[in-house]
């Protein structure tokens, strides 16, 4: 079939030749008998395939890819070379990247392998400043995108990923986890084994709490192979690495009636390199409700976004020491976890940004709380049938009914109908209410 027809070019031909081969069909000899066919062709044949990886039609990546995966030391070379000049001109897709990433390290193996040198043309320097491993917008768009392929395309987007046994990959497998799909993970926990590295810990942990026990299976297995490799499971319930732009600000919205908080971080300063996260935290059910975030901004676009924020949520942004804001999201992640919450899709990506606390503080915030009358857990339906919850104390809705008077004038108090501020008492045994009057000579918080 690698016959040349009358006044077809070489590069038609070669398109032509990736057109008619058939994965579903072809078995692994007629791939590579192709391949040798092109190489045979000489060095413009095997450009002009690297360059078309990204042309329209069915599989074209998937073929280009297998194609390209028989290549040689010095025919790898001449692919490499196409490739770099792909990054260069093309405005690529995060997945397009993500593509052209793997299928750049599979060549630089080949090349190396046979040729026992480095090849010239370095791709893998192009990806180092690559945005899409690093920066929680692109990682999303991958995301979508991977999210929107049938079934077959996301295990040929992820096959080369997988293959990879490259840490620097591993945020897109992170991305990949949250969609929580059971195939996706099935297919990671089944590959994690191969990234030899600490970062891997984390999926490792993600995946062994999945429900299906086909996942929990491989992700087992995927965590004997790295101990074996020398990876220590110690480090199995630490996060992943410290991002490296250093955080600039922290912020917290006050607790609002359900408990819920706004807990925001900004990263860099350099401009264009500046983002922030949002995370909605609720210490009662849900641990993380929601996050958001926004990267490539400058310093007057986040000031910008900060006031917008406060607008639109009515709510001011107080300033927090960074630390303390770190240390409220790690906590409610663990609380999330441990009651067996799923993490919201996008927090995984902007706790990234938000980082990990450097050191332990008391926390302002209970996670989990209990009525301080009756011990009973505080649930939603308890604030929402008048229930209370502020700062560290909290009563279910039942005990919050009960009448209450002010404990310095003795004034009667309804729960609903009058102002007081609730608080522990001096000697911390019991809750008491002190009416609006009273509480304005008093320190502390009055409900609203
Ligand atoms: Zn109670
Ligand atoms: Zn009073």
């Amino acid at each position: 079939m690698a016959q040349k027809r009358k006044g077809e070019t070489m590069g038609r031909q070669v398109d032509r030749l990736v057109r008619e081969l058939d994965l579903e069909t072809a078995s692994d000899a007629d791939v590579s008998d192709l391949a040798a066919r092109m190489v045979a062709m000489g060095q413009g044949a095997v450009e002009n395939l690297a360059r078309g990886v990204f042309r329209p039609g069915p599989a074209r990546r998937e073929k280009v890819a297998a194609l390209l995966a028989c290549l040689r030391g010095e025919q790898a070379t001449w692919a490499l070379g196409m490739l770099h000049g792909t990054v260069a001109a093309r405005s690529l897709g995060p997945m397009e990247r993500a593509w052209l990433f793997t299928l750049a390290r599979r060549l630089e193996d080949a090349a190396a392998g046979q040729a026992g040198q480095a090849p010239a043309n370095d791709v893998d320097e192009e990806f180092d400043d690559d945005p899409l491993l690093a920066d929680e917008t692109q990682l999303l768009l991958w995301r979508d995108e991977l999210a929107s392929l049938t079934q077959g395309e996301q295990e040929a987007a992820l096959e080369p990923i997988l293959h990879s046994g490259d840490e620097r990959l591993l945020p897109l497998l992170e991305m990949a986890l949250s969609l929580r799909h059971p195939r996706v993970d099935f297919l990671v926990a089944g590959s994690l084994g191969r990234f030899h590295t600490p970062a891997t810990l984390p999926l490792v942990r993600e995946l062994l709490q999945r429900p299906d026990p086909a996942v929990r299976r491989h992700a087992r297995a995927a965590l004997l192979a790295l101990q074996r490799a020398g990876v220590s499971a110690h480090d199995l319930f630490v996060a992943a690495a410290e991002d490296d732009e250093p955080v600039t600000k922290g912020f917290a919205t006050l607790p609002d009636g359900a408990g819920h908080m706004a807990i925001l971080v900004s990263r860099g300063t350099a401009p264009g390199r500046v983002r922030y996260a949002v995370v909605i935290i609720d210490p009662i059910e849900a641990g993380i409700l929601r996050a958001w975030g926004e990267s490539g901004l400058d310093e007057d676009e986040l000031e910008d976004r900060l006031s917008d924020f406060a607008d639109e949520a009515g709510q001011e942004l107080l300033p927090i020491e960074s630390n303390t804001a770190q240390a409220i999201v790690a906590a409610a992640e663990d609380f999330a976890r441990a009651r067996k919450h799923d993490l919201p899709a996008d927090y995984v990506a902007w706790r990234r940004c938000i980082g990990r606390p450097e050191r332990q503080i008391a926390l302002p915030v209970t996670f989990g709380p209990k009525c301080a009358e009756c011990g009973v857990p505080i649930s939603a339906g308890d604030i929402k049938r008048g229930g209370l919850l502020a700062g560290h104390v909290a009563l279910c809705a039942l005990c919050a009914a009960q009448p209450r008077s002010c404990a310095v004038c003795g004034r009667s108090l309804h729960s609903l109908f009058d102002e007081f501020l609730v608080r522990r008492a001096p000697d911390g045994s019991r809750v008491q209410f002190l009416c609006l009057p009273c509480s304005r000579k008093q320190p502390g918080k009055a409900k609203g």
